[in-house]
């Protein structure tokens, strides 16, 4: 875990940021985190992120952009909600984490060859072009462009799916996916 007080100079920091999540629909409550660090204690992912929710949530109110949009903490967070139900703020930090991951999405500054971001990225597409999640498509995809040698490690299994009929190459669009297309596009227009 890192400490979020790497020094900065105040021209450094990207107070639009701060200014953007707040306006963001349930952003605006980073305003009454009091710091306690009850999130990053419940947190069961904590250990494995690089800042906790406490300290994402302090970098992103002073304007650490890069920091908080590149971190991995997003990315880790199981939406177990337990820091939500156990935030004496009533902070929703669960639905915060979901707008960060959004927001590094949309500007390309994810963890690199860290494969969910890659793989809610793929995700989104498969749905968007079948209208459902082909889970060997999904997995493949995200191999080759994170880590394509651990396809070979998996081929193994892959070729045993196979041979029971368990793993399908060929996926079928959803009927009805013009009404899906329509629905996804007026559902991107509103954020
Ligand atoms: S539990 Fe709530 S108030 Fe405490 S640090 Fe986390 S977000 Fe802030
Ligand atoms: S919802 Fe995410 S950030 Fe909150 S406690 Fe669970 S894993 Fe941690």
């Amino acid at each position: 875990m890192k400490a979020e007080t790497a020094v900065k100079y105040e021209a450094e920091l990207d107070k639009d940021f701060s200014k953007w999540l707040i306006s963001a629909p349930g952003g605006e409550q980073i305003r009454d985190c009091i710091q306690c660090g009850t999130c990053g204690a419940t947190c069961p992912m904590a250990t494995y992120m690089d800042y906790t929710p406490r300290q994402i949530i302090n970098m992103a109110r002073q304007g650490f952009k890069e920091e908080v949009l590149s971190s991995f903490t997003p990315w880790l967070c199981a939406s177990c909600y337990s820091c939500t139900v156990n935030c004496p703020r009533e902070i929703k930090i669960t639905e915060i984490m979901y707008i960060l991951k959004e927001k590094a999405i949309k500007e390309g500054k994810y963890p690199r060859r860290f494969p969910l971001p890659v793989m809610a990225q793929e995700y989104t597409r498969l749905v968007k072009r079948k209208g459902r999640n082909p889970e060997t498509i999904l997995i493949a995809l995200s191999a080759l462009k994170t880590n394509p040698f651990s396809l070979l490690k998996m081929a193994p299994l892959g070729l045993q799916l196979m041979k029971t009929g368990r793993l399908e190459l060929i996926t079928k669009s959803i009927k009805g996916q013009n009404q899906l297309k329509k629905m996804l596009k007026s559902l991107e227009a509103t954020t």
